[in-house]
This record gives structure tokens, sequence and C-alpha cells, in this order.
């Protein structure tokens, strides 16, 4: 356990918004343990009437936690105001998902058997959260964990231990016991710290492909224990044959710059037929001259607010010097207003033809344009990267369409729609560095539950019809 105190400062005004001490990882597993049978044993309906009481507490909160949210990450206060929304909805649909995916079953038995298949808790799962859907990515992994009859020890990022810890407290307040969902204050000491505490049954990770990977080396001999996995993406948007330039702009700017870029799926690269794409590129440069950056509270509101903090600002503004070093041509600079404080202008840059283009997922409001002569190069463009998270098609025609879905590698293929803003009540996952096969959302209930197959009779009859001598 580190002993640093730990600050949490808003980012767009630096004045502080929380602050305290890191928690003891062991501690609070340890607490999560005792409890975790109690709730287990109690009937899921008693479970579901109390989320659904936590959905009623959310909802009551919701100006306060919105302003929270806004606050403490910078993303304007509409944009917050959605992210309770999320949190809220979740309720159902894990209620719905949990019933879909992981209900009681009777099965068909030879012989007039009764079989069942009915699933089980894990016990105590940890879930560490990233600081750019602070409050709706956790609760994702949370709400379906309790559900199912775990206990969970939450991290909040060390970026956002205020709306964490928010979160947890209408958990509380909503009659889950306190000693059934714990607030872990922190960074990754102790996030690693909590992955490596042996009373723990698995880890629900929204994060980093780095953080990801470390951990996945953490719990390399730990095959007994889930993890599941929801990292990052470096998404393509594939804009072919439009007549209608001006809403493929749309799209590609509410895919790039929304929440100042830092969405798992953003679109980081837009890719164009050579020679057809000018109409297009000046209509993102136009829509970007009016995109208002300002802070969460202000009036008009912004369309995006700041990135979280000066070190990631300074992180995006020099991987956008490193695309222009190798040869990439700004069209858009990536302006940084104020050098003290995390403001970003949204960035467009060509980088066709650049070698060695390194595919990294840069959290910012920076769009890479990738000029190619044919579809099948639009399409193996679109492939090179070691992510998969979520791609889309702008233009085109069904048969295209068709093309793009069939040869695209991703867990998120849209047409004519954004990369981002996927929809809750469906899984939620890539492939490559973007996860390990365990998609959130929807799916979220298949990690927090396993499956127990029962072959079950009133009394013991048997017989051994072959292979006995006589008696
Ligand atoms: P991050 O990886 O830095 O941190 C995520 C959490 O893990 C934090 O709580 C952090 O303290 C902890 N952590 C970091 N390294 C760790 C380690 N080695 N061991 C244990 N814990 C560790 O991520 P972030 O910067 O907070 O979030 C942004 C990233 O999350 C982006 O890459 C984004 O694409 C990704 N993301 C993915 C999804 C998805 O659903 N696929 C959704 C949102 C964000």
């Amino acid at each position: 356990m580190s002993s640093t105190e730990l600050v949490s400062t808003e980012p767009a005004t630096g004045e502080v918004v929380w602050r305290g001490s890191p928690g003891d990882a062991a501690a609070e597993v340890a607490i999560a343990r005792a409890a975790w049978a109690d709730w287990a044993a109690r009937p899921l309906a008693v479970r579901t009437e109390t989320l659904r009481r936590y959905a009623n507490v959310v909802r009551a909160r919701l100006d306060d936690f919105a302003d929270l949210i806004a606050r403490e990450t910078g993303k304007p206060l509409w944009e917050a105001r959605t992210e309770v929304e999320a949190v809220i909805n979740k309720v159902d649909i894990s209620i719905t998902a949990y019933a879909e995916r992981t209900a009681q079953r009777r099965l068909e038995g030879a012989m007039g058997a009764r079989q069942a298949l009915r699933h089980k808790p894990h016990g105590v799962l940890a879930v560490l959260g990233p600081f750019n859907f602070p409050a709706h990515l956790p609760n994702g992994h949370i709400v379906p964990a309790l559900l199912a009859g775990n206990a969970v020890v939450f991290k909040p990022s060390e970026k956002t231990p205020a709306v964490g810890q928010f979160l947890v407290e209408r958990f509380h307040e909503a009659g889950v016991p306190e000693r059934v969902i714990r607030f872990l204050a922190g960074g990754p000491e102790e996030g690693k710290a909590l992955a490596g505490d042996p009373g723990l049954d698995g880890l629900l990770f929204t994060g980093s492909a780095r953080g990801g990977l470390a951990l996945h080396r953490q719990f390399a001999d730990m095959p007994n224990k889930i993890l599941a996995l929801e990292l990052g993406g470096n998404n393509p948007l594939v804009v072919w044959d439009t007549p209608e330039p001006a809403a493929a702009a749309v799209i590609a700017v509410q895919s790039a710059y929304m929440t100042a870029g830092q969405r798992c799926t953003a679109a980081r690269r837009l890719i164009v037929r050579d020679g057809a794409h000018e109409a297009l590129v000046d209509e993102i440069g136009r829509l970007i001259d009016r995109i208002i950056v300002d802070g969460p509270h202000a009036d008009p509101q912004p369309f995006m607010g700041p990135v979280i903090d000066t070190m990631s600002a300074d992180h995006v503004q020099e991987s956008f010097l490193n695309l222009i070093m190798k040869g990439g041509r700004p069209i858009k600079q990536l302006g940084r207003p104020d050098p003290d404080k995390p403001f970003l202008t949204p960035a467009l840059i060509d980088v066709t033809g650049v070698a060695s283009l390194p595919d990294e997922e840069i959290f910012g409001p920076v769009l890479q344009i990738v000029r190619v002569p044919d579809f099948d190069a639009a399409i193996a463009e679109a492939n090179n990267t070691r992510f998969g998270l979520s791609a889309s098609l702008v233009g085109g025609s069904p048969e295209l369409y068709d093309r793009f879905w069939a040869n695209i590698r991703a867990g998120i293929v849209n047409w004519n729609r954004p990369t981002n803003g996927a929809p809750s009540n469906a899984p939620f996952g890539g492939i490559g560095l973007s996860g390990n096969h365990r998609p959130s959302a929807y799916y979220a209930a298949d990690y927090c539950a396993y499956p127990v197959v029962s072959s079950e009779a009133q009394q013991a009859r048997a017989a051994i019809g072959i292979g006995l001598r006589d008696a």
C-alpha cells in the first residue's frame, strides 16, 4: 500500500475535487470475502429489487452526479448527464441479460432424469475502472456482478476517485450491504495489489491495452480466476463513394472528437479514396473551425472539454508532433490555447505514405487521414492494426457494406453511423489487443457467473445392464 496522498483536480480549472489516502487492497478484499456468501444466498428477487432501488437512488441524484462527473473529467455537462442516464439504464438491461444468459433452465435428461442448468457467482470480483467514463463503465461490471451474487471491490481510476466514491455510496444508500461493494482509492500500485490478492476470484478491467497486458501477465499462472479485459482501439472510419460529404463529415467529427477523443471507440484513422477526398476533408475542416472547446459548465455548452490532465495533453501533443516528424501533413493543427491547462483543439493530419505509422491509440482529439486507391486497399488499411474494437463504413452500397462487414476485423462494425455510441443492450467488446474475448455490456452476465449442470433424482435408482458376470 502506498502512503502518498491522492488528489484529484478539475481538468478545466485546476480546483481540487477530492483528496484522500490510497486504500488497502488486502483489507477490502478480506471484508468482501467475509460477506459475499450471505449476499449470494439471498434470493435473486431480493438482489434484483435492491438494484432497482439503486437505479432510483441514482435518478434522484442525477443533477449532482452529472455535475461531479463533468467537474472531475472535464466533459461537458450535457454529456455527463447522458453518462448518468446510462448508469440508471444499466440496471434493467442487466436484469434482462441475467435472465436470458444465466437463468436457471431445465434440460431433457436420458430416461426421464431431471437435469438442471444453473449459474453460481464467482465470489469476490475486483473492478478496475478508467477515467473517461468513470461511472458508466465500472457500473457496467458492478451491476451484473452484484446481481449474480458476487461481492465487488471497486478501484476507480486515480484520476476520478470522487466519481468512484459517489457511485459506491449510491449502492450503499440503496441497501447493498457496505461489506458487499467496497471502494478502494488508488492508482496502478493499488490495482496491482488488488489483482494479486489471493482472496480474489476474478478481475474485470476497463482501461488501456498496456494495463490489460500487465494484468494478463499477472494472471498468467491463475487460470482458475476470471479475467475480463475491455481495452482500447485504433479504430478506422472508411468513407467511400458518398454523395453526402457534409453528413459524412459530421459522422467523422462525432466519431473522432466527442469526449475530446477520449473514447475507446473514437475513430483514429479516416480512410478515404485518393482523389475523391477533398470535399470531405474541406467539410471536416469547416466543422472543426466551429467546434466549441470549453469548460464543462460553459455557456454556450461546448462540443468537447479538455483532456483529463496536462500530462495527457502533453502526451497527445508529443504523439501529434511525432506524426509530423514522420512526414504527416497537418490540415488542422492540434492547438493548446493555454499551456498550463489540458484544453486541446481538434486536429486533422494526412499521414498517407508515412512509413512505420505507429499503431498506437492516441487518446485525444487527433484524426489521421490515410488515402488509398481502391476498396480492397481501404479494408487492408483499416485492418492494419493490432487492435479491433470498432470500425465504420460511411457511404457505399449494401453490397459494399456486405464486403466491409465480412472482411473487417472488429467487434463493432457500423454503416453510416459513427464508430462510437454503441448500444448498451448488446454485447460490447473487440478482438486483437482490444480485449480477451470476454465482451462486456449485455454479455457481462457471462463472466459474472459460472454454469453448473446437475442431473437430479429424488431417489437413487440404478442398474448395470452390461459387462457384469451372473451373480
Ligand atoms: P489505464 O489502463 O491507465 O487505467 C485503468 C485502470 O487500471 C485504472 O484504475 C488504473 O489505476 C488501473 N491500472 C493501470 N495500470 C494497471 C496495472 N498495471 N495493474 C493494475 N491496475 C492498473 O486506462 P485509463 O487511461 O484510465 O483509460 C483509458 C483507456 O481505457 C483507453 O485505452 C481506452 O481506450 C480504454 N477504454 C476501453 C473501454 C472498453 O470498453 N473497451 C472503455 C473505456 C476506455
